[in-house]
């Protein structure tokens, strides 16, 4: 049986120049939670040596974040994702899925309740394609458009021409990511025949995946649109009378998958101070499922990174990804920080005179009621 490109699996050298990037490999220091470690189990599984049922095979395909920095740094080209992603079909056939990633990919799958979700929170309002004339349609996301409807309605400030089609689905990025890659083509080409133009995303790793499927020209990441169309932004953010300083969260599959990391940088740089913080390429943990299936490991990533961004005195930190927007805003809440979350769009909307942006913790963990002593007896 072939699961495997051979041709594409013999490409790995063995040199290790991968590990460094790795985070899971840093967390343990075991090679085998590393890029090159798991490229001998997909091997082992080639040659049979190992079946899907083995233990070691079932811990690596899920603790892997499929963060993809692997990538950039390897001399011999690997396309680790891709691998990754067949590999997760082959765990995922019969009895490996876990239940928690059926549920979500068959609640992705159904654009009629994306369309009721979106009727009842709200996002940008729908507009008809112009025909031909349509020069970029913006995506709406599947869980974007219920947990952050905001954000498409910045957008719709920045960039008002922009057609919003009513009728669209969710793009299978998900799928791709979590052991069902053919039903998630099958969705990308479908919201490709929907959205006229050039697709817009809010979300750095539906970008990834819609161009993977549907070539490279079709698709723009939010940030990556904005800088090629030259809509400047306008206005800047403050916080207590100065200008804010502002850390950026990379989404992985935008910057290892893309290549796209310096336009959200020369964005913020536009409107408010940018702040660099160590790690701040590095994955966040939340990996599309990962803070849900494997909320130990996902937290383990994300603690240090938080610290970093508080030692870094930022007022917010940026994300271009809803799930890293997520998992960010999640854990500053859980800390009670005063740093906030908030999505590259709506820091955009706000310094052009749109919704003003949250200050300051939002969560305020309850405090426990101090103890009455007892009165003394006299
Ligand atoms: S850097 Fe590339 S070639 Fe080297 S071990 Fe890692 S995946 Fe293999
Ligand atoms: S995708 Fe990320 S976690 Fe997985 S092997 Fe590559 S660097 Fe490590």
């Amino acid at each position: 049986m072939t699961i495997f490109d051979p041709e594409l699996l013999d490409r790995c050298i063995s040199c290790g120049f991968c590990l460094p990037a790795c985070p899971t490999y840093a967390l343990t220091g075991d090679e085998g939670a590393s890029p090159r470690g798991r490229i001998n189990l997909m091997r082992a599984l080639e040659t049979g040596e190992l079946d899907a049922d083995d233990a070691r095979v079932r811990e690596e395909s899920s603790f892997c974040l499929g963060c993809r920095a692997c990538e950039p740094v390897c001399p011999a080209g690997v396309q680790y994702g891709q691998r990754l992603e067949t590999w997760r079909d082959h765990q995922g056939r019969g009895r490996h899925r876990p239940v928690l990633t059926r549920l979500l990919t068959a609640v992705a799958a159904q654009t009629p309740l994306l369309r009721a979700l979106g009727l009842v929170r709200r996002p940008a309002r729908a507009t008809r394609p112009d025909g031909d004339r349509t020069a970029a349609s913006l995506m709406l996301g599947c869980f974007e458009r219920g947990l952050y409807p905001g954000v498409s309605r910045a957008v719709r400030r920045l960039l008002p021409g922009i057609a919003v089609p009513a009728s669209q689905g969710c793009c299978g990025a998900l799928h791709a990511h979590n052991g069902a890659s053919h039903r998630g083509e099958e969705m990308a080409r479908r919201l490709g025949e929907q959205l006229p133009g050039v697709v817009v995303t809010t979300a750095g790793g539906c970008a990834a995946h819609l161009a993977t499927v549907l070539g490279r020209e079709r698709v723009q990441e939010l940030s990556e649109h904005l800088v090629a169309t030259g809509a400047a932004p306008v206005g800047e953010v403050r916080v207590a009378g100065r200008r804010a300083r502002v850390a950026l969260q990379d989404s992985c599959h935008l910057r290892n998958g893309l290549g796209v990391s310096a336009q959200p940088r020369a964005l913020i740089s536009a409107v408010a101070d940018l702040v660099a913080v160590p790690g701040e390429a590095s994955c966040c943990g939340a990996a599309g499922t990962y803070s849900l299936l494997r909320p130990r490991d996902s937290r383990r990533i994300l603690e240090p990174k938080l610290d970093a961004v508080e030692a870094s005195g930022a007022d917010y930190v940026v994300a271009v990804n809803p799930g890293c927007l997520r998992q960010l805003e999640t854990g500053l809440a859980r800390r009670s920080s005063p740093v906030r979350a908030v999505h590259l769009a709506d820091l955009l909307a706000a310094a052009a005179g749109g919704v003003p942006l949250p200050h300051g913790a939002r969560w305020r963990l309850p405090r426990r009621p101090a103890r009455r002593r007892a009165p003394r007896a006299p």
